[in-house]
């Protein structure tokens, strides 16, 4: 099975059509890592894709805070404004759907998905070390992650039992006796100073990933957050890549 790895859409629907012309042919079945909305300008359009196309889906934590304002407390001046404006602007079926959502981990397959680690689905998996404390305990030997807009990721190899960063440049081949932890990146709001829309395919049969970018219309992304009366900087870092 060829599998469209998607995370953190974040109601961007330029950056979503983009990937799926890109993806084109490639994949058979959609599993989607969360944060479909939040940020963005489109939460209606890219819920109602997510809700028809995917096969399978867990919440992220914008998704969890859009539909019922829950903990967003917690979260810095703009993406509250974001997830009241996103609250706001959803219907509410597609509110529904997105309360009802359930966390991660989600088994697909022969691997798992998680928002952003297996215990905790707001901790933010950035660097060596998070990741070193998840191998000791992992259940899977690939795990798919999102919430950081990072592509990439982290393995555990068992020659050396040392953890090593997976390079986003290569296929990478899964060794299921060994631990992967593997971010497709973000479709709609990338962070590693990348503008360009990320994803990517796993292959269940030759154990592969294939990191992928693609160009998207940003500009219009840009125009309809500041026209829907969004904070500007949600548009700004769009073109950054951060
Ligand atoms: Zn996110």
């Amino acid at each position: 099975m060829r599998y469209l790895v998607l995370s953190d859409i974040h109601a961007n629907m330029e950056a979503l059509e983009a990937v799926l012309a890109d993806a084109e042919g490639l994949f058979q079945q959609a599993i989607c890592l969360g944060d479909i909305v939040g940020y963005g300008p489109d939460p209606n359009q890219v819920t109602a894709w997510v809700r028809q196309n995917c096969d399978a889906v867990i919440r992220g934590n914008h998704d969890r805070a859009s539909a019922s304002l829950e903990g967003i407390g917690s979260f810095n001046p703009v993406a509250r404004a974001a997830a009241e404006w996103t609250n706001a602007a959803l219907e509410e079926a597609h509110r529904d759907y997105l309360r009802e959502l359930v966390s991660g981990p989600m088994r697909v397959d022969d691997f798992e998905l998680v928002h952003g680690s297996p215990f905790d689905e707001d901790a933010y998996l950035l660097t060596l070390e998070d990741a070193w404390q998840q191998f000791d305990s992992a259940e899977f030997g690939l795990t798919f992650f999102g919430h950081t807009h990072v592509q990439g990721g982290f393995c555990r190899r068992v020659a050396t039992d040392e953890p090593v960063v997976i390079s986003t440049r290569d296929v990478l081949d899964v060794n299921l006796a060994e631990s992967h932890l593997v971010n497709p990146g973000s479709v709609g709001q990338p962070r590693d100073h990348d503008w360009k829309a990320a994803y990517a395919i796993y292959d269940s049969l030759t154990r592969q990933v294939e990191f992928r970018r693609c160009r998207y219309d940003v500009d219009t992304t840009q125009r309809k957050i500041v026209e829907a009366g969004l904070p500007a900087m949600l548009a700004e870092r769009l073109g950054l890549g951060r």
